[in-house]
């Protein structure tokens, strides 16, 4: 292995002592962290400051999460969806779609920025990851893959979608960032029959879910 690259796994390694000081303690998320290489995931000068516990842009206004906040968002999820099919909402660098790849789900990814998606798409294939991506307003779902065990939202919604909460399977979750443009409150909302039980944890703040059950472009830029 080439020394700039056991630098990536150490610096790797104490990311996720970092999280577990932090309280995440789910086994199965910290070695999903422990094995995906995040730097790949970044371009440029931010690929040397990787592990740290920062959100980098990713270019068009737009980050990749925190690794906290991705852990926080992983753990909810596996905790209460152990398995099965995930769509995510948010491709962004792609990084949180490889964790869910990397625990198994049967990832499918939407990203709004067309720029951001290719570049997404490519490296899954680099990498060799299976993942099924799509170009488009997630708000909207994907009708034609649901029901999906679990929804993830990496982008701050003002609500949640309502077209998002038909897509849920029984039993599904959706965890997602809900709030204004400053700040957002983790929420999980958990389907059963007819009904949706919501939970509601700390406040994050993310880049704003732009779309037709989102926030309106014309308001955030
Ligand atoms: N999950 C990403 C990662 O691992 O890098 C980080 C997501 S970034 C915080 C939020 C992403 O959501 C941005 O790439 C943004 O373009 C995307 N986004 C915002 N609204 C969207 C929508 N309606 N449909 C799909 N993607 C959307």
């Amino acid at each position: 292995m080439k020394k700039s690259e056991q630098l990536q796994d150490l610096r790797r390694r104490e990311m996720v002592e970092m999280l577990q000081r932090y309280g995440v303690a789910n086994r199965r998320v910290l070695d999903a962290f422990l094995e995906v290489p995040r730097h790949l995931f970044l371009d440029g000068e931010a690929r040397e400051v990787a592990y740290h516990d920062a959100a980098y842009p990713i270019g068009f206004g737009q980050t990749i999460s925190q690794p906290y906040t991705a852990a926080f968002m992983t753990v909810l999820l596996v905790e209460r969806c152990a398995s099965g099919k995930v769509l995510e909402i948010g491709t962004g660098s792609g990084y949180q779609a490889a964790i869910l790849d990397y625990l198994g789900y049967s990832v499918f990814t939407v990203e709004r920025i067309a720029e951001l998606y290719e570049r997404a798409e490519n490296l899954f294939s680099r990498l060799g990851l299976d993942i099924t991506c799509c170009l488009g307003d997630g708000t909207l779902g994907w009708k034609s893959e649901s029901p999906f065990d679990g929804i993830m939202i990496t982008a701050g919604a003002p609500r949640e979608p309502q077209t998002l909460l038909d897509q849920l399977a029984q039993n599904g979750c959706m965890v997602l960032p809900i709030g204004d443009f400053c700040s957002q409150q983790m929420t999980v909302i958990r389907r059963s029959g007819d009904e949706f039980k919501k939970e509601v944890f700390q406040q994050f703040s993310f880049v704003p879910l732009v779309g037709k059950e989102g926030w309106n472009d014309d308001t955030v830029y």
